[in-house]
């Protein structure tokens, strides 16, 4: 049987670790002319370690990860105003939450792979399905034919928004720049810290090498020219209102390590299998980042893919199974992700006050719970 996986990002790649695992020799078609390790920081959740432990990959990953103990959330003076406690996650489910550099990720996956089965300057353009197989067309004139398909290839999936044409994906509302800075004994370890404004949103959190991962939203309409034109300097000015770490994170952060982006998701999907055609990860699912979920979510995806080819007869029963427990999980993290950044995003006051004096008021067992559906 010939499976062939297209988008060699988080997604693709753990596909690839769970289906050669039992056997599936599948290939990897990704578009970048090579395995380039970029990005900033990303946070982990325990409910992603344990699937990438069933993987085999977990201890690999853990090694540049750091374990973090608390998310706190604060207002615009810096007060903590929640915290969310993730070591009764660990105690309960028995893994970690983490930071770590995407690039470490990425890489640790990467490493776990044989490169015989990873395709790169393989950017599909289009593709056929039959009754037997699906045919896949690159921009090199070249094709493969395979009797099944992953499509991994992320939030602007041609797969999907061919097969479904009016799931394009919905702009949030916000615009968000990313970087990484040194630590100068300023940022606590184990601690994650958001930071809610009327003029925008701050987050941060340790890695394990010294550095600091850091996130800056503000609303502005989609593709604003201006802000897109914004260096360091600029942004933290934006950002100014917010105590002197948060300008110093952004002020020391390399230019190759600054990035921006408008945020998006799409709008939760009822099916993920389309005949021959498995959409995963953000292909199938693209949520906001407010719950730091959308990697995880397509790491689920992969080992929920392996256990239903370990448990069914065949490969169309597989699927049916990952249908089953994938589409209500993700359109979950899709819908509570975007009113999390609803409401993190308020830029007006009245409401700002009420829940600023509301949010301290909520036990912090209860934030745990709103977490617990992540591990059924
Ligand atoms: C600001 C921000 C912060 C985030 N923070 C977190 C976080 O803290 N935690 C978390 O879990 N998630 C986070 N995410 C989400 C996370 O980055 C994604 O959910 C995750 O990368 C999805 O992985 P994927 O493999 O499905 O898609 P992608 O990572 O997008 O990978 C798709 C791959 O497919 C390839 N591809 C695309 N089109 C083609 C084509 N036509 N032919 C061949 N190859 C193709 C691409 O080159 C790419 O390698 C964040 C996202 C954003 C925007």
């Amino acid at each position: 049987m010939e499976v062939a996986i297209v988008g060699g990002g988080i997604g693709g790649l753990t596909t690839a670790i769970g289906l050669h695992k039992i056997g599936i020799k599948a290939h990897i078609y990704e578009q970048a002319p090579y395995f380039k390790p970029l990005g900033t920081g990303i946070g982990i959740g325990s409910n992603a370690m344990l699937a990438l432990n069933e993987l085999g990959v977990a201890h690999d990953i853990l090694k540049s990860g750091m374990p973090l103990h608390d998310q706190q959330f604060l207002n615009a003076n810096g007060k903590v105003m929640n915290t969310i406690d993730f070591r009764l996650l660990k105690n309960k489910f028995g893994e970690e939450n983490i930071a770590i550099e995407r690039s470490d990720l990425h890489q640790a996956l990467f490493d776990a792979i044989n490169p015989e089965y990873i395709h790169f300057n393989k950017k599909m353009t289009h593709f056929n399905q039959t009754k037997t197989d699906v045919t896949i067309h690159f921009n090199d004139q070249t094709s493969v034919k395979a009797d099944y398909v992953i499509a991994a290839d992320g939030i602007h999936s041609i797969f999907r928004q061919t097969l479904l044409p009016n799931s394009t994906p919905r702009y949030a509302g916000y615009t968000c720049w990313r970087g990484i800075a040194k630590i100068q004994n300023d940022v606590e370890s184990h601690i994650s810290s958001e930071a809610w404004s009327k003029d925008g949103r701050f987050g941060w959190a340790p890695l394990y090498n010294g550095y600091a991962y850091w996130f800056a939203c503000i609303n502005i309409s989609k593709n604003d020219e201006y802000f897109k034109s914004l260096d360091q300097a600029a942004v933290a000015k934006q950002f100014s209102h917010y105590p002197k770490l948060v300008n110093r994170l952004i002020n020391d952060t390399p230019d190759e390590y600054f990035l921006h982006h408008d945020i998006y998701d799409i709008k939760p999907l009822n099916n993920f299998i389309f005949n021959r055609i498995c959409l995963l990860g953000d292909a199938a699912h693209a949520t906001t980042p407010n719950m730091g979920q959308g990697a995880g979510q397509s790491i689920e995806d992969a080992y929920e893919l392996m256990i239903a080819l370990q448990e069914t007869a065949s490969i169309k029963e597989a699927f049916k199974q990952y249908n089953k427990k994938r589409v209500d999980k993700t359109r979950k993290v899709i819908n509570l992700s975007r009113q999390i950044g609803w409401a993190a995003q308020w830029d007006n006051q009245f409401l700002i006050t009420f829940r600023d004096s509301l949010f301290p008021l909520i036990p912090n067992t209860l934030l745990f719970k709103r977490l617990t559906f992540l591990f059924k």
